[in-house]
């Protein structure tokens, strides 16, 4: 089957020979063992070429294999699809009284495409959504299925891997019991004399936004688990209507707020999972940091931020707990976030992105996988310690390199 296929966005259009949704396993495994150059396509929800096969390859999704959730009760675990989206794992885990630790802003992302990239949510004690993965299955370029679990040496390479290792057909994820969450939505924290940790550590999950059309943020998301002890939160006055991370937009689309408990499922992601937005008119980017040069960051981007303002929806800033994963934007420390939405226009926000990666380079900015960034693969692999064990690991699984791509090339250095 050939046809156009663009990501969420709209700013990349695949340029792939054929597209192929394979409706059962063995289907994809023969259609793998059969391609010269593959990559899978999860919900398409990243803003660069990662996904891309180019013009001689196919691009797979795994939307139509029949869906697997299987909710363990005594394990605590759920064994899920690759291409199962969180909004419906979430509301099956719930369903037996448990839980998932995080969640990204989004709930319509992929589990495999979201792990595949280090995708996160906040909260300076949650690592990435990949950090309760326990067990990977993957169709390899044989078309053999190889399963790599906590305590195998591979696995710390396998769970945020880009694509590049095979197909996840599946993924296996701890869980935890069911809790409740409020959500309480402040505004106007002022940047100068910002304690970034007490304020980063004052709910399970914080979220700071600004538009940086003046120093500050205008708003700071507490999402508080009502099993922890509250804190105070002197430093910044509550909201006196509900509010959308982008400035004027509508907030009907977002969880609730003013502090009504609610499912973690229905807190959590900052948009509601009835809301499916099938395209976006905005462009991403994302940069993690370590948490130490929080402050030192928000004063780099301060700095250009009439730049930064000229196209930016909204600017969030979050925490991440440190993780193992070899490829993970948060590996080995203790992570701030910053992300931006930009506007749509992808001529007029280049530019600004080389600014902000010229502010932030110097305190090893990591940037987000899935997003636009210009970042030189030379820097890039500065940056990851363990990229050498990734390439041997890709080269053993992959020996022929049908799962790479022009993306994962770069980053590799191959
Ligand atoms: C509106 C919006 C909100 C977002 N919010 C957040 C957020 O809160 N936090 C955050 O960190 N990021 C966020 N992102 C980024 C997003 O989570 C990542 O881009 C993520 O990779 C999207 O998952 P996907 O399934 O759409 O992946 P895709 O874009 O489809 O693919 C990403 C990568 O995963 C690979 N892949 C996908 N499925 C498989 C599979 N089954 N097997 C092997 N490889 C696979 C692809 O080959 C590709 O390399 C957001 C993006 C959007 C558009």
């Amino acid at each position: 089957m050939t046809r156009t296929v663009t990501n969420w966005a709209g700013n990349i259009t695949y340029a792939a020979k054929e597209l192929h949704r394979p409706r059962t396993l063995d289907a994809l495994r023969s259609l793998v063992a059969g391609s010269g150059r593959v990559r899978v396509l999860g919900s398409g929800h990243s803003f660069n070429e990662i996904a891309e096969p180019g013009p001689d390859g196919t691009l797979l999704s795994i939307a139509d294999l029949p869906p697997v959730c299987d909710v363990d009760t005594q394990a605590r675990t759920v064994r899920v699809s690759g291409g199962v989206r969180y909004a419906e794992l979430a509301r099956r885990v719930h369903g037996h009284g448990l839980a998932l630790s995080n969640m990204a802003s989004l709930p319509h992302i992929s589990v495999a495409g979201s792990v595949a990239t280090g995708t996160h949510g906040s909260g300076v004690a949650n690592g990435s959504l990949a950090s309760v993965v326990r067990e990977v299955e993957i169709v390899t370029a044989d078309g053999s299925t190889v399963t790599i679990a906590r305590g195998d040496e591979r696995f710390d390479g396998a769970v945020t891997s880009l694509g590049a290792l095979g197909v996840v057909v599946s993924l296996t994820l701890d869980l935890e019991p069911a809790f409740q969450v409020e959500q309480h939505v402040f505004t106007e924290l002022p940047l100068a004399g910002l304690d970034f940790e007490t304020v980063a550590a004052s709910a399970y999950s914080v979220s700071l936004f600004t538009d940086w059309r003046r120093p500050g943020f205008r708003q700071v998301w507490l999402k508080r688990r009502t099993d922890q002890p509250r804190h105070d939160v002197p430093w910044a006055a509550p909201a006196t209507e509900a509010m959308h991370p982008v400035p004027g937009m509508p907030a009907v689309n977002c969880t609730e707020q003013f502090g009504v408990p609610g499912p973690w499922h229905e807190r959590l992601p900052h948009f509601r999972a009835e809301f499916t937005p099938s395209s976006g008119a905005e462009l991403q980017s994302e940069y993690l940091l370590p948490r130490s040069a929080a402050v030192e960051a928000l004063h780099a981007i301060d700095a250009v931020r009439d730049t930064v303002a000229a196209v930016l929806q909204t600017c969030e800033v979050r925490t991440v707990a440190a993780d193992a994963q070899w490829l993970s934007p948060a590996y080995g420390r203790d992570t701030v976030a910053l992300h931006f939405t930009w506007v749509e226009d992808t001529a007029a926000v280049l530019p600004v992105v080389r600014r902000v990666e010229e502010a932030l380079d110097p305190l090893g900015a990591r940037p987000h996988w899935g997003k636009v960034f210009t970042t030189p693969a030379p820097v890039l692999r500065e940056r990851y310690p363990r990229l050498g064990d990734f390439a041997a690991l890709a080269r053993s699984l992959d020996p022929e390199g049908v799962f790479t791509n022009v993306f994962v090339r770069d980053v590799l250095g191959g």
